[in-house]
């Protein structure tokens, strides 16, 4: 029989080619390498924005096996490092912003090229204030630029490795790559935002919605499962802009969305569904309870304190409720117009004001 040796390659011979230098075993780097690999799978995992910062923070400190890790993300405009999220440190530092070149992040996010500083009392770049905010103690910094098509859009940090040993080549290589895959992932995630959410209100798109509708109304229909539709829109919009100007309507609107989505569960699928125009879609949800919520979001607009320029704003919506009927003839577009004839009916009535759509709840 021959020998593994013989068969083309024991792993120990394989691996001697990827590795990085002399400071780590082969058994150290396999482990290392694995433990990195998991973590990019989970990274990989999620397109939640929110959720991934947190992933790729927990992952820093795994994969590198530091005290703490943190990342910051590039403000295009301002020319501006925020901390976004930080894992082991102080949360404090979120409020902590750097300009292009300031501190060892500013530098790396300048100059796009990774640092070690294993002694940060004798690094010049050293930024204090960060410490002396989060009362965080730093001895040694590694930072790496998050690269997209050869552009920084942030960095991640990882300070004080675990067992006091300074940053090395390997740790160097492998934070770098791990961070490659990381800036990919948060990329992704930043499109799949600004395709699905709203750039005023920060709530799905209508796209978005509809396509949720279509996806979610068949299995609706073969099991008959309650599913509701609030439609509404601001009475008098338009007075809004004409008075204040557009800005004041642009703050009524996020407002708006903002009210409807503390109302709302975290279930519900809230959109803006036109200019002024916003739809819920509530799964598990028999008519009854969606009349109850619509009513709850028309009363938290009417009694919240919208105020523009030290100016009181009287605000108000119109809703239209519709719940699912098991009507063979049924689709998705007609359950939208339902709830848009209901809609349509409270403003008639004289607006503010919740109608359901009764003909086919009847039926
Ligand atoms: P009604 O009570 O019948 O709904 O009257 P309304 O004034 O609310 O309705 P109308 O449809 O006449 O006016 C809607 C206005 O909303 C017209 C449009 O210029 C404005 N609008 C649409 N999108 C935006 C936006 O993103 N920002 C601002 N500021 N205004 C918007
Ligand atoms: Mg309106
Ligand atoms: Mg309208």
């Amino acid at each position: 029989m021959k020998s593994r040796h013989q068969r083309g390659g024991s792993p120990s011979k394989g691996l001697r080619l990827v590795k990085f230098s002399s400071s780590m075993s082969n058994k150290e780097m396999v482990h290392k390498l694995y433990k990195a690999m998991d973590n990019l799978a989970l990274i990989n995992s999620t397109i939640d924005l929110d959720d991934l910062l947190l992933i790729i923070m927990k992952s820093v400190q795994k994969v590198m096996e530091v005290e703490a890790g943190s990342l910051a993300l590039l403000e295009d405009e301002k020319r501006e490092l925020y901390f976004h999220t930080i894992a082991g440190g102080k949360e404090k530092i979120k409020e902590i912003r750097l300009a292009l070149g300031q501190g060892i992040a500013g530098h790396v996010a300048e100059t796009g090229k990774p640092m070690i500083v294993n002694d940060v009392s004798k690094s010049k770049y050293f930024y204090r204030g960060a410490d002396e905010a989060t009362q965080f103690v730093t001895k040694a910094i590694l930072c790496v630029p998050l690269l997209i098509r050869g552009k920084v859009t942030g960095v991640l940090q990882a300070l004080n490795k675990l067992d006091g040993s300074d940053f090395s080549q390997d740790d160097l290589i492998l934070f770098k790559s791990f961070a490659n895959q990381a800036a990919i992932a948060l990329e992704n995630a930043r499109l799949y935002s600004m395709a699905v959410y709203d750039g005023l209100t920060r709530i799905f798109v209508r796209r978005y919605f509809q396509a949720w509708l279509e996806s979610e109304y068949p299995r609706v229909k073969r099991y008959k499962s309650d599913l509701s539709l609030i439609m509404f829109d601001i009475d008098h919009f338009k007075k809004f802009n004409d008075t204040y100007g557009h800005q004041a309507g642009d703050y009524v609107l996020q407002e708006v969305a903002r009210v409807a989505k503390e109302s709302a569960r975290k279930s519900d699928i809230l959109a803006r569904y036109g200019g002024e125009e916003f739809v819920i879609a509530c799964p598990e949800t028999s008519p009854d309870k969606a009349k109850n919520l619509a009513e709850r979001v028309r009363q938290a607009v009417e009694s919240h304190a919208f105020e523009w320029e030290e100016q009181p704003l009287k605000v108000t919506i119109s809703v239209g409720v519709a719940s699912f009927a098991a009507d063979p003839e049924d689709d998705a577009n007609r359950f939208l117009k339902d709830a848009d004839l209901a809609l349509y009916a409270s403003k008639e009535q004289g607006r503010n004001r919740v109608t359901v759509y009764a003909e086919r709840l009847a039926a």
